[in-house]
């Protein structure tokens, strides 16, 4: 037996475990005792993280499509193609009519590459990936409020706070290792406020549970705030000297009293006093998020008003408390810090400022790059329906179950002149694809990951790729050395890193040496600084933070005569995103094998529905049939579906409505008709 150590694949949280072969086969995983994050535990997707790598469905050769087929090709045929189609793409219609799309699920060194690969190589900044569709209102809110879009505090912090606010994360079901922290931290008398219409297994045990309506948050926070205010319970001391734009923030929360935020809401008006009072009079207070705040078409004025929130409690820079957005994939928090977003370079560097595009391409050896940001992954959606796109890249990622709005996500993907995608299986969008190229999955390659509290870690090689399958990395220096560049000739993911660490300040003391045993947490400038895990203790990143106050917007789409219910979509806690590797892992496909959608008793007796029953559901973008679970879970007028399943796919329902600034699509709400299948 041989024990590899490496990091969980699945969710952000980082927890790593020894994964465990014999001749060359994964038979297992072993928890990693000492770790910091896991210490000794794992969920049930970790324990099963071995399962997917030897699936019989993974890609091992490349596919080129020929008369319409997906047919074996060679890598050489594979990879000339791609240039030649990428170039004659660009040709034709602009350097921008290609875009690249990175993946959450590939190691930092992978994301660097594309994002290098797109904007030296093929000379354009569209690039981007999944964050997109999960973290980028936090990205941008963050930036504009503190400085740093990333998670202030470290997950150890969950054990220290008086008061935990969740609002809009179904924590143990989809960071199950942060949930149990946060279960245990209450158990030990922490108080628990969880925000969030869906009873979920946290607000058991919370003091308060508000079950606000789908897309009401600004409403909600504005009304905590001005109860804090109203009754003097803000720290005057943080505000005044840590913050700026306080009158701004007052002013905007002035009207909100209990009484409209509960109109608003759906809430009783003592119910906001309460978490006024409870939040406030903590010593310590700690706020956590996900992406019931992020995934709406106001989802950086949620962020900015939890920022807001913070800020005016003085909870910000001091363990066990901050703003804590958990961050969905294993490596979306790696993905954004290396720069595979359409504005930036790595760590935060914009493109649109002229002496960071002089330092990248002087270290690039080219002589200029893009300055004009690039386009967002969904707005790259909208503009090959246009046909101002006519090429993608897709790197380990499924749009076709990802995206909102299933139906235009095939239409734009099926029309474009070239679609290529790398990936480790057939996946829905790899099916629609001109080229296809084999990946090696996590437990074949080295690299690292950075989990949702900025601690960055070593990923290692367990055993081979399956056939002729190939690391991300491997393939990107190959198809960059093809099209004619000899920047990406590197030793080694390592020699990566160096180039990453010279390039990036808040990697630039990270190195491969340094990474063990636990890795670090950046901001990390140099090789003898020690990493950080908590932000903003003496000074935001900016400065001073910034109160951004935010108006109540409802969401895009409200219920109506034809489509009277509101639809959610989320995760469950046995599969992973869009199930690609989760539906290949037995033990937890046999868990939960099917489709479904929760509806409140009252509605289903009001539609004549029982529990198992066949329904239709359909909005205005389309409509899945899916098997009813009937439960108080949800609220009466709310239905919620997980969105992993190709049959039944939740996001053939959902609304591509965008916030217009992070453009992140609205997942959290959209209106439906729910109806009994004879
Ligand atoms: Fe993996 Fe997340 Fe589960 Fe930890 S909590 S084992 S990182 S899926």
């Amino acid at each position: 037996m041989k024990r590899t150590l490496t990091v969980c694949p699945y969710c952000g949280t980082g927890c790593t475990f020894y994964l465990v072969s014999h001749d060359g086969r994964l038979v297992g995983v072993e928890p990693s005792a000492t770790h910091p994050v896991s210490r000794g535990g794992l969920c049930v997707k970790g324990w099963n993280a071995f399962a997917f790598v030897h699936h019989p469905d993974r890609l091992t050769t490349p596919l080129v499509r020929r008369n319409g087929v997906l047919q074996p090709a060679s890598w050489d045929e594979a990879l000339e193609l791609v240039v030649e189609r990428l170039y004659s793409v660009q040709k034709k219609h602009g350097l921008d009519a290609v875009m690249f799309a990175s993946s959450a699920k590939a190691t930092n060194e992978e994301n660097y590459l594309l994002m290098k690969l797109a904007r030296a190589v093929f000379g354009t900044n569209n690039i981007d990936h999944c964050a997109r569709l999960c973290h980028s209102s936090t990205v941008t809110g963050l930036a504009e409020t503190f400085g740093s879009g990333a998670m202030t505090n470290s997950i150890s912090c969950f054990d220290q706070a008086d008061v935990i606010l969740v609002i809009g994360s179904n924590t143990t079901e989809q960071h199950p290792l942060i949930g149990s922290r946060i279960l245990n931290a209450a158990r030990n008398g922490t108080r628990l406020i969880v925000a969030d219409n869906r009873r979920i297994r946290l607000s058991r045990h919370a003091e308060l549970h508000l079950r606000h309506r789908n897309g009401s948050d600004v409403a909600l926070l504005n009304g905590i705030m001005h109860v804090i205010i109203a009754e003097g319970l803000e720290n005057r001391e943080f505000i005044a000297t840590r913050t700026e734009n306080y009158a701004a923030l007052a002013e905007a929360v002035t009207d909100w009293t209990p009484e409209r935020a509960a109109a608003a809401t759906g809430l009783e008006a003592g119910e906001i006093v309460a978490a006024a009072r409870l939040f406030a009079g903590a010593e310590r207070g700690m706020i956590a998020y996900s992406m019931g705040i992020t995934q709406h078409s106001h989802g950086v004025d949620n962020v900015r008003c939890i920022a807001a929130l913070a800020m005016l409690t003085g909870n910000v820079g001091r363990p066990g408390t901050g703003v804590n957005p958990l961050r969905g994939q294993n490596n979306v928090q790696g993905g954004c810090d290396m720069g595979a977003l359409p504005d930036l370079y790595s760590g935060y560097q914009k493109v649109s400022d002229p002496q960071l595009r002089d330092k990248f391409a002087r270290a690039w050896g080219v002589t200029s790059l893009p300055a004009e940001p690039g386009l967002p992954l969904t707005r790259a959606m909208n503009a090959a329906s246009t046909g101002v796109l006519q090429g993608m890249f897709i790197m380990g990622e499924n749009p076709m179950l990802s995206d909102p709005d299933q139906g235009h996500a095939r239409k734009v993907l099926k029309n474009l002149e070239l679609l290529v995608v790398q990936d480790i299986f057939l996946t829905e969008t790899a099916l629609l694809a001109d080229i296809v190229l084999p990946a090696a999955c996590y437990a074949e390659k080295e690299g690292t990951f950075t989990n949702t509290e900025r601690r960055v870690q070593r990923v290692r090689k367990a055993v081979e790729p399956p056939g002729a399958a190939r690391a991300d990395g491997e393939i990107i220096c190959d198809i960059a050395l093809r099209a004619g560049y000899r920047g990406m000739c590197y030793s080694g993911p390592d020699a990566i890193m160096g180039e990453i660490a010279g390039l990036t300040p808040i990697y630039g003391g990270i190195g491969y040496d340094r990474l063990d045993p636990h890795g670090l947490q950046w901001p990390c400038p140099d090789r003898s600084h020690p990493g950080t895990p908590i932000l903003h203790m003496e000074r935001f990143t900016r400065g001073l933070g910034r109160f951004s106050p935010a108006l109540y917007r409802p969401p895009a789409e409200l219920p109506d005569e034809q489509y009277p219910m509101v639809l959610t979509t989320g995760r469950t806690y046995f599969h992973w995103h869009t199930g690609t590797m989760t539906r290949r892992t037995h033990l937890l496909d046999r868990e939960e094998p099917r489709s479904f959608i929760e509806l409140h008793p009252d509605d289903a007796a009001r539609l004549g529905i029982s529990h198992r029953d066949r329904l239709l559901v359909s909005s205005r973008r389309g409509e899945v049939r899916t098997e009813a679970r009937v439960t108080t879970m949800v609220i009466p007028g709310v239905v919620f579906m997980p969105f992993h399943f190709t049959e039944g796919a939740a996001n053939a329902l959902t609304n591509n409505a965008l916030d217009p600034e992070s453009s992140i699509p609205e997942f959290k709400v959209c209106a439906v008709r729910v109806e009994k299948l004879p």
